[in-house]
């Protein structure tokens, strides 16, 4: 029997990856469902290729356009369009899902991985913003609904794959484990003198090393608020204290993490730079399945180097320790602020060092509460938002 499939944010850098690792699996995976923002051409393409039951554009006039490119073509897919569309779609009855990847970027992922929760089936989550924002109560809804949780961010896949797993359930064991070793690239901005941070171009902010990814994300390796994020995320997945995690940089990103135990031993998963290996990974556990990904070649690798982070030039990384610190809904108005940041910067509104800035000026402005429940997190997510682009308004 094929897995029946769906991809939250198809027309991604995740979820072209994930497509990537499905065609060259297609004895074992169907496409069922593929949801995307704008990117109607792109969506067209891929319905063509795996023949969906749905299509799904956040972006209503995109969605008009792909039914009638669908209408054209011939094909069977049925178009929706909508937010709430997307935010649902994991939910329409034509569908019988056995995956969900989450791909989405930011905040507009959370509900749509929400409801991918209450499947209580197997959620490969690479929208690492759903988890920053709600945490315990993500996590609580996987617990309640026996969903299986598999980690697609490098970094946490390294960890899973580094830990002892009871069984098929996907529940880490923790006993003997010394530390969490986070690795990171550090991103473009490495070795460039601090002064110029300043003047950094969201072209030049966007030009990883080592990874190819959507924009966001790659602006958030730039400031290594990645990291921060992920720091949150492995609390939560992996049930951690921040004290269990030590942020490693590791420039090369061969390494993707390590847990070292007790005896003194060090696990480690090592890989190319490719994010088809944690997808194919997750889509295969607890079986390995085929990822197309070039094999490691150890002679090719000249070194692999390691140092601490240096907090002066990523602010960003200490602002997310500090919101784990303090938790509650300080993680909420962390990604909520960054997200607006980070958009204003690719627009050309703020300077990259203004990034932070935002940041700490929206962390300050805002209480520290208990968010009770999803609503609250959507509410502090909105109010969050708002108060980062007055902070943007006071920076003009
Ligand atoms: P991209 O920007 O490349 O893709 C984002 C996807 O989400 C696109 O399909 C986009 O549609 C869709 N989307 C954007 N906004 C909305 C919205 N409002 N409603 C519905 N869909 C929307 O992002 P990435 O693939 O790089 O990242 C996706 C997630 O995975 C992020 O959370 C990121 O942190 C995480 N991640 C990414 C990695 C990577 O290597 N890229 C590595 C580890 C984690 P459209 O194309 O139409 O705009």
């Amino acid at each position: 029997m094929l897995e029946q499939v769906a991809i939250l944010g198809s027309t991604g850098s995740i979820g072209c990856s994930a497509l990537k690792v499905i065609a060259a699996n297609s004895n074992q995976f169907e496409v069922q469902l593929l949801t995307a923002n704008k990117n109607s051409q792109r969506m067209l393409q891929q319905c063509k290729e795996f023949r969906p039951q749905l299509a799904v554009m956040a972006d209503q006039a995109s969605a008009d356009e792909l039914e009638q490119l669908i209408q054209q073509e011939g094909l069977g897919t049925r178009v929706l369009g909508g937010q709430e569309a997307v935010e649902q779609a994991v939910l329409a009855d034509e569908l019988c899902l056995d995956v969900v990847i989450a791909a989405i970027v930011g905040a507009a992922g959370l509900l749509p991985t929400l409801n991918a929760v209450t499947l209580g089936k197997k959620l490969l989550l690479a929208n690492k913003e759903a988890l920053v924002m709600s945490g315990d109560l993500f996590m609580a809804e996987v617990q309640k609904h026996g969903t299986l949780l598999l980690p697609v961010d490098s970094e946490h896949n390294a960890i899973f794959q580094s830990l002892p797993v009871y069984d098929n359930s996907g529940q880490v064991n923790l006993a003997g484990v010394q530390q969490i070793l986070l690795t990171g690239s550090g991103g473009p901005f490495l070795d460039v003198s601090l002064d110029s941070l300043t003047n950094k171009t969201p072209e030049q902010a966007c030009a990883h090393p080592n990874w190819d990814m959507g924009k966001k994300i790659s602006v958030d390796s730039a400031t290594m608020m990645n990291k921060g994020l992920e720091l949150i995320e492995a609390c939560f997945l992996f049930n951690l204290s921040i004290e269990q995690i030590k942020i490693v940089i590791h420039p090369q990103s061969i390494i993707h993490s390590m847990v070292s135990y007790i005896d003194g031993s060090v696990i480690a998963q090592l890989g190319n730079p490719d994010m088809k290996t944690p997808i194919a990974h997750c889509l295969g556990w607890p079986k390995r399945i085929q990822s197309e990904v070039e094999p490691l070649d150890f002679f090719r690798i000249a070194s692999l180097d390691f140092r601490p982070p240096d907090f002066e030039r990523f602010p960003c990384l200490a602002l997310a320790i500090d919101a784990a610190k303090i938790g509650k809904n300080a993680p909420c108005v962390l990604n909520a602020a960054n997200e607006v940041a980070v958009a204003a910067f690719l627009k050309g509104r703020i300077q990259f060092t203004q990034i932070a800035q935002v940041i700490k000026m929206s962390l300050d402005a805002t209480p520290v509460e208990t968010l009770e429940n999803t609503t609250a997190v959507f509410a502090m997510n909105q109010k969050a938002r708002q108060t980062a682009l007055d902070m943007i308004s006071e920076l003009d």
